[in-house]
């Protein structure tokens, strides 16, 4: 059975004092899900998430990574540092990574392996602009993010890896893919995966949508077969619609 899961990516939002009562607030509000919850602060405000969290029910991600081991990177942040304040789970490839930041397929593929070589769960991001979905272009564009991203890692690397399909056009925008339109990419993304590997693999992976999801559009879109669950934005900084969105599970 594919774990459901709901990731809320605070991005560059919330100091210590606002992501500590966001986060205590969350933990009384989110009640009984059925999903796994993941939250990723910034990065200043990691070790206090992961301490505050050592006894709930909710995971912490980092936003962003190193592909280096470590090194003359300045403002960078390594594996190994993620890892020794207890972060397992790495956000890579945000759309906004990839146009703010230059990120690339080929730089992903490296944040993979580095990820994946220090046993990190990956989240790994990726979908289509909209000019590629006007132009009909959006199956090859994600198909081309994953075979250049992450269709290099071995068979066994995938029960590290979680999918968030998000398409570039829904991010912040308040316009969401409808749930047809999540559930056709996100079969297409399956379909992709046990061809390049095969149907036990692709079946196993979480495929996670992201793109303005609320509280009053969760529970369609995650009712769809191969939608499992979301990574939220927005929603996620508010602790009462971030808990609604987890229930609509
Ligand atoms: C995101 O940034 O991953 C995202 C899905 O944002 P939003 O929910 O605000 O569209």
């Amino acid at each position: 059975m594919r774990k459901k899961i709901v990731a809320g990516n605070w991005k560059m939002n919330k100091n210590l004092a606002e992501t500590e009562a966001l986060l205590s607030d969350l933990k009384t509000k989110l009640g009984k899900t059925e999903a796994e919850i993941i939250v990723a602060p910034t990065f200043t405000n990691l070790y206090n998430v992961t301490e505050a969290l050592r006894q709930a029910d909710i995971k912490v991600a980092a936003q962003n990574m190193h592909q280096a081991e470590n090194g003359a990177y300045t403002g960078e942040i390594s594996a190994d540092m993620l890892k020794s304040i207890g972060v397992e789970i790495v956000i890579l490839g945000h759309s906004e990574r990839r146009a703010y930041f230059g990120e690339t397929d080929a730089l992903l593929a490296d944040k993979v392996n580095t990820a994946l070589k220090h046993n990190m769960m990956v989240i790994f991001c990726f979908g289509e602009e909209l000019q590629d979905r006007k132009s009909d272009n959006h199956f090859s564009v994600v198909e081309n993010q994953l075979k250049n991203g992450i269709f290099h890692i071995d068979a066994s690397a995938w029960k590290n890896v979680i999918l968030a399909y998000e398409p570039v056009w829904a991010i912040g925008t308040g316009e969401t893919a409808s749930p047809d339109q999540a559930q056709e990419m996100h079969a297409f993304i399956r379909a992709t995966i046990a061809k390049a590997y095969n149907d036990t693999i692709a079946n196993e992976v979480a495929i996670l949508y992201g793109g303005s999801v609320k509280p009053n559009n969760a529970e369609e879109i995650f009712a769809k077969p191969d939608v499992d669950g979301g990574l939220i934005g927005g929603a996620s900084l508010d602790a009462e619609s971030f808990a609604a969105i987890a229930k609509a599970i």
